[in-house]
């Protein structure tokens, strides 16, 4: 063995494309996994990089020695870092960035560095030929230990790190490092059985005999259900404890935010087409890569199967980890697999704080669980040896992450299911166009489920034509009769409606009645929404508010009309025709607070709410069996929206809100309302036939050449001057098209829309423009991009302040 410094292959989390290879000494050798982070000297910084394993690039001159390797544990198993080189190349996002942003936020504020004064210290304030402030730091540490920050703030000066590192170095002070913040305690309660079951049952009276009794027949129980059955339960705990007939032991509990536990189930008998589905999925686990679609309509018992390939991925070593959309609560999913698991399932969302998340990431890491379970970023999840990777909803658009790495966490799923050579099953009532095309092609494997469990058949469907309901005034005329009917006679008969209108507020379009102006943001090109509760108009995209008394900008007249609807106005037009019941809403604006949400689907479920009124967060995995009317008030919302998924969209969320009625024993009803009736994405969702709207949009898809027949990449231009931001999409416009001129393969294959505006064209200030790039052959489509990227498109514009984004396989186009 040779005493040669090795070498690291580190990403490093700044824009830059490449990975640096580092020296590393021997003895620190042992400590340099891949998935540690690790501090390297970086220009003139030092900076936190990633290390992705041993590096062969070692022929450089001056390869820099690292500084330090902070964690004791990995991240990330190295079997990710193929996955990350992946994303970084087809998303064109630097690796380094592309890690940090998988890791649990805040990793870096989370451990903090603690200076101690070392037992030399004491000796060298005398002796040696300290500075002034050097002897401050060791006196303040002298009264114990502390950070940097703390440092500086005791001693109203600046530090330099390099002092402390000096200093460090000379052996007068030590350096820690420490987790803190954001633990969170879970929820413990304590569990009481009896430790013999031969006691002599005549030695107890009253109550201690009931406590032994119960214990006798059920086993082990809670002490908070012992309570329940006998007063002052746990002085006679204590007491048998103390007598050695019982024993008490904490357990972990997990509880369903609706406040009851998560009861154990026991898991029910499969349907056969349940059986058939899971047989299927089973036997090709652990054989390699495998996609499937599983498309089951609502309420036909898909999570059954997730539950069931589950366990058998667990009976067989695996790991499982599971994709949920985003919602605001915890989903129906994460809570039956809670029921199914119990402890041995970790969570990652959005809700949990920085430190909750890196309580999950370390127990994930640690394999001290088998099941993960999360949304969109949980597809990073440390986990390996993976069994069966499940996207539920693969549908929702809240798996593509807009902003900073914009990927989506479906399409990643299935390729990361490919590198871990492993199964990937993507479930939707409403697939995807892109994951049913899939399945045309022979990508995925189509399993099906088409009927609901236990014969409960599918909500009825009645479309409403609107156009001619054209004369109504008033508060009914967004109630047609028919409407109004139904949701008399369900409320007559003791159970509930679901409203459903795809926008929030009161009135999404006001007017000046003096000039005609609609009422726009002032730092967007959208018209403002009235919002009556908060009094006021607000914009949607970027947050600005005016009082709602204020007069029309352009001719200064106050006699403004607010056209357009919203969920308050529906909520508030209810109160008037159903004075006697008993209304809630279910929108961001009714959600800001904490517990919110809770409490709204609370009362929903104790049946204290009678007509819940919402936007498409009602449509999102909510069970609530007594909803047996379902009414869209506008159906069309989405379908207008210059956007080429704007029908696929349309068709999944009816089809969806339609799925929340009828899910108990009683059948349920929809009433959908509409001035498209004809339109083929809403027949197609009231026939709750899937395959006939599939079949007409693939055929729109296929003559305008769009996804899935082609891909497409959009660069995004953004700046504040509106005509900079112009003549900067004009010069990317040019670029573009000089590099497909100059190459024949990509002038054959790709096509250049743009640059446009785009179809928001000012949003928080930011004046937008659009290029799109669609290609039908995916490889070269990137290399077109990546060499626009990288060799010919300046990063910027001259003044620096015109962005551009590239957003690869883009949702929002907007
Ligand atoms: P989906 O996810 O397809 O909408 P769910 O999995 O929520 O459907 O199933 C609908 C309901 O049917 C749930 O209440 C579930 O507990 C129940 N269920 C599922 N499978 C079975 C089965 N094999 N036998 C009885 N009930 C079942
Ligand atoms: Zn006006
Ligand atoms: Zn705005």
């Amino acid at each position: 063995m040779t005493d040669a410094p090795r070498h690291i292959e580190v990403a490093i989390p700044l824009p830059v494309f490449h990975t640096y290879t580092y020296k590393i000494q021997k003895n620190r050798l042992t400590f340099a996994f891949a998935g540690k982070r690790v501090l390297v000297p970086f220009g003139r910084r030092r900076v936190t990089g990633y290390i992705l394993g041993e590096s062969d690039a070692t022929d450089y001159p001056n390869i820099k020695n690292i500084l330090d390797i902070p964690d004791e544990r990995p991240l990330f198993p190295p079997s990710m870092v193929p996955f990350f080189r992946w994303i970084a190349d087809y998303y064109m996002h630097p690796i380094g960035e592309v890690i940090k942003g998988a890791l649990p936020g805040n990793l870096n504020q989370v451990d903090q560095v603690i200076f101690n004064k070392a037992d030399k210290g004491e000796k060298d304030i005398v002796e040696a030929s300290l500075s002034p402030l050097q002897k401050d730091i060791l006196n303040v540490l002298e009264s114990g230990p502390g950070t940097l920050k703390k440092l500086c703030r005791t001693l109203e000066k600046k530090i330099p790190v390099s002092l402390m590192y000096t200093m460090e170095k000379k052996g007068w002070i030590n350096k820690n490092r420490v987790l803190t913040g954001g633990t969170a305690k879970p929820v413990m309660e304590a569990y009481v059985s009896l430790i013999r079951s031969d006691i002599p049952r005549d030695r107890f009276f009253h109550h201690r005999k009931k406590i032994i009794d119960v214990l006798a027949l059920r086993g082990t129980t809670a002490t908070s259900e012992l309570k329940l059955m006998v007063p002052d339960a746990v002085g006679y705990i204590h007491y048998l404890k103390e007598k050695g007939y019982i024993s008490v032991s904490k357990k972990r509990v997990y509880r369903d935010p609706l406040g009851s536990p998560i009861e154990p189930d026991t898991p029910p008998v499969l349907t056969n087409e349940q059986q058939h589905v899971v047989t299927e999925i089973i036997s090709s686990m652990g054989k390699g890569f495998s996609a499937f679609l599983l498309a089951g309509v609502t309420g036909s018992g898909k999570t059954e199967v997730y539950l069931r390939v589950t366990a058998e991925a667990v009976n067989k070593g695996f790991t499982v980890l599971v994709l949920v959309p985003e919602i605001a609560l915890i989903s129906q999913t994460e809570r039956r697999f809670r029921a199914r698991f119990g402890e041995c399932i970790a969570v990652l969302h959005s809700n949990l704080s920085s430190g909750e998340r890196y309580d999950q990431w370390t127990r994930i890491e640690q394999k001290k669980v088998r099941i993960v379970i999360g949304a969109r970023s949980a597809i990073f999840a440390p986990v390996e040896n993976i069994g069966i990777i499940i996207v539920d909803e693969e549908h929702d658009a809240s798996y593509k992450q807009e902003g900073g790495l914009r990927y989506n966490a479906r399409d990643i799923a299935v390729v990361r299911a490919k590198l871990d050579n492993t199964i990937a099953l993507l479930g939707s009532a409403t697939p995807s166009i892109q994951s049913s095309y899939n399945v045309s092609v022979n990508k995925f494997v189509e399993l099906k489920l088409k009927n609901r469990v236990n014969k409960r058949p599918l909500p009825e469907i009645t479309v409403i034509d609107l156009g001619k309901h054209r004369d109504k005034r008033g508060i009914r005329r967004f109630f047609s009769p028919e409407l109004y009917q139904a949701m008399k006679e369900t409320l007559d008969r003791g159970e509930q409606v679901l409203l459903f209108l795809n926008r929030r507020g009161f009135a999404g379009f006001p007017v000046c009645t003096a000039c005609g102006e609609t009422l726009k943001c002032k730092n967007c090109d959208i018209s403002l929404t009235l919002h009556k509760n908060a009094n006021a108009y607000k914009c949607h995209f970027c947050g600005f508010s005016m009082a709602s008394v204020s007069t029309c900008r352009s001719c200064g007249s106050s006699s403004i009309k607010n056209l357009g609807l919203g969920t308050e106005k529906v909520e508030e037009a209810l109160k008037k025709l159903f004075p006697d019941t008993i209304t809630a809403r279910l929108d961001r604006d009714t959600t800001t607070r904490k517990g919110s949400v809770l409490k709204i689907l609370k009362n929903l479920k104790n049946n204290s709410t009678d007509i819940l009124v919402g936007t498409q967060m009602v449509t999102k995995g909510h069970d609530f069996p007594n909803i047996t009317l379902v009414g869209i008030i506008c159906a069309d919302l989405s379908l207008n929206f210059p956007d080429f998924r704007a029908c696929e969209r349309t068709f999944q969320l009816l089809a969806q809100v339609a799925g929340r009625a009828g899910r108990g024993s009683v059948p349920g009803r929809v009433i959908m309302q509409t001035y498209n009736p004809n339109h083929y994405s809403i027949l197609a969702a009231k026939e709750h036939d899937y395959s006939a709207f599939f079949n007409k949009e693939i055929n729109f898809r296929k003559a305008l050449n769009y996804p899935p027949f082609s891909r497409m990449i959009q660069l995004k231009i953004s700046g504040k001057d509106k005509t900079q931001t112009k003549n900067h999409a004009h010069i990317i416009g040019k670029i573009c098209g000089r590099l497909l001129k100059r190459h024949t393969h990509f002038s054959k294959s790709i096509d250049i829309l743009g640059p446009i505006e785009a179809p928001l064209l000012k949003i928080a200030n930011h004046y937008r423009w659009q290029i799109l790039l669609k290609g039908k052959d995916t490889v070269r489509l990137h290399e077109f991009v990546h060499q626009l990227i990288f060799k010919n498109m300046p990063k910027k514009n001259q003044s620096g302040n015109v962005r551009v984004v590239v957003d690869v396989d883009p949702f929002f186009m907007m």
